[in-house]
């Protein structure tokens, strides 16, 4: 009998990659590192909730799980601004009723991925931990926690779905098949919880996602469910006048949420435990190359290319990685040929969506403040209106268009960006705009978006 294919990691990536692989008939068993996530809670630090958006749903689709998961999302149509004098303006994320994010419980989420892979025959080993690769005799080092014992499995082959702190990665360094750098953000998060009012209603309107700018920090809150919402502070580690490093006790931590985040403050009443208690969660992005080792390993998901998370786009990207490859694989060849393919295909793209997801932080801290953001926004809309094939903010590309590459939408944004910069110019608001001229240089900058063709 021939021995499965071996998946690291039962995060987001590993289990829809496991049941695409096992649809195509191979044997497939996963090893992750932690508990199983279904019977134990999952450990505080990593997000409580994720922005699922068009790239995430495919993904999602073709592994046929929709069905599953659409019970678990909440819609979110657009950003709620809040103000430092507490006004809030909405700003929709897209014009069409389907352009909207959802909000997921990363708990839930992994509960029906990895029941999914289950039932497509996978068999997951929790507590199961890679420890080293061996690329020369094409072995993987498996430890069983809870036994203390090891093993070894072969690459046969064997997919690093196994997060930003990739064991496989590491081994493909450490053997000199490939280089990876870590570039860490100077900011950090923490999360904390907004509860549910005395009737479990939500206690900030729902179907959005609210974020309180504040210049070099924001704050920002998802809705679950179950009527709370998981609030994320993002802030320096350290220098500047505020900072994680300067938040050190209760009181400066009350202090700058009544100065900066006072509609915040009543839902919060434990908001000193809660800081004191849940942890500060690092951020960066990884850039690793090549993300395959011949035909006997590839990195996929965070494992390969980890972003920051404020484009809500990691996962997202992870699930179109599967998706990827499943068409990959639809396409033939051996693994060396298909993992090549998948390595030279999603190199850009990748690279494109992890700038994009450093940008967007300054957009959402500081530039989302600017009466000239929100001019652009109403601008690039209109445009969208009238010439729909061909201007699609940029934004809306990203989270709704999943037929646009990540780097054809950071292309096609920066020639848009440029069109928006000259018509906004010194301008309050759309009145008198010459809307006849700059349909005009749409159509002259902008060919048709077209759908590409599936990889050969
Ligand atoms: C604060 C924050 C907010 C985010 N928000 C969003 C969002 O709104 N939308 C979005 O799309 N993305 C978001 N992301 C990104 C998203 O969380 C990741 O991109 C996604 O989890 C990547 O999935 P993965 O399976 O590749 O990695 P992970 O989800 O990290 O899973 C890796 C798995 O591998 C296991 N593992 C690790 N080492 C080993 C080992 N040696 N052996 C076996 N198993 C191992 C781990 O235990 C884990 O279960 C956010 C990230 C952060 C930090």
């Amino acid at each position: 009998m021939t021995e499965p294919i071996t998946v690291l990691g039962a995060g987001c990536t590993g289990p829809l990659l496991a049941t695409l692989l096992a649809r195509r008939g191979h044997a497939v068993r996963i090893f992750e590192r932690r508990p199983d996530a279904r019977r134990v809670p999952l450990p505080a630090g990593r997000s409580i909730n994720l922005a699922l958006a068009a790239r995430g749903l495919a993904g999602l689709e073709r592994a046929g799980l929709m069905g599953a998961v659409r019970g678990l999302l909440v819609p979110m149509r657009g950003r709620m601004v809040h103000a430092l004098d507490g006004a809030t303006r909405f700003l929709p994320y897209g014009q069409r009723p389907h352009e909207l994010l959802w909000s997921v419980s990363r708990a839930g989420l992994n509960r029906v991925l990895t029941d999914a892979a289950e039932a497509a025959g996978v068999t997951v080993a929790f507590e199961h931990a890679a420890r080293a690769a061996d690329f020369d005799r094409g072995l993987v080092t498996i430890e069983d926690t809870r036994a203390g014992r090891r093993f070894s499995v072969p690459m046969n082959p064997v997919f690093g779905a196994d997060g930003g702190s990739s064991a496989l990665r590491e081994a493909m360094v450490a053997s000199g098949r490939g280089t990876a750098r870590e570039e860490l953000l100077e900011h950090q998060y923490k999360e904390l919880t907004i509860a549910a009012g005395p009737n479990g209603e939500h206690r900030l309107e729902l179907g959005a996602l609210h974020v309180w700018p504040r210049g070099g920090y924001m704050l920002i809150a998802l809705p679950n469910a179950d009527g709370t919402f998981t609030a994320t502070l993002f802030l320096a580690a350290a220098g500047g006048p505020v900072s994680f490093a300067t938040l050190t006790g209760a009181r400066a931590v009350t202090e700058l949420f009544e100065a900066e985040f006072a509609d915040v403050v009543p839902l919060i009443p434990d908001l000193a435990a809660q800081f004191a208690t849940n942890p500060v969660g690092r951020m960066s992005t990884i850039y690793a190359a090549p993300w395959r080792a011949g035909g006997q390993a590839l990195l996929v998901g965070d494992a390969a290319h980890a972003i920051v998370p404020f484009h809500g786009q990691g996962m997202n990207c992870a699930f179109e990685d599967c998706r990827v490859l499943d068409d990959l694989l639809a396409a033939g060849g051996d693994w060396e040929t298909v993992f090549g393919r998948f390595d030279a295909l999603r190199r850009d793209d990748t690279a494109a969506i992890a700038r994009m997801a450093l940008e967007n932080y300054v957009e959402m801290r500081d530039t989302v403040r600017d009466p000239r953001f929100a001019l652009q926004k109403e601008l690039a809309l209109e445009l969208e209106r009238r010439q729909p094939d061909r201007f699609i903010p940029r934004y809306s590309m990203v989270m709704f268009h999943d037929e646009i590459a990540y780097a054809e939408a950071e292309r096609r944004g920066r020639l848009q960006t440029a069109l928006l910069d000259e018509a906004t110019l010194g301008r309050a608001d759309l009145a008198g705009l010459d809307f006849a001229r700059l349909e005009r240089l749409v159509v002259e900058r902008l060919p048709p978006v077209t759908r590409p063709a599936v990889p050969a």
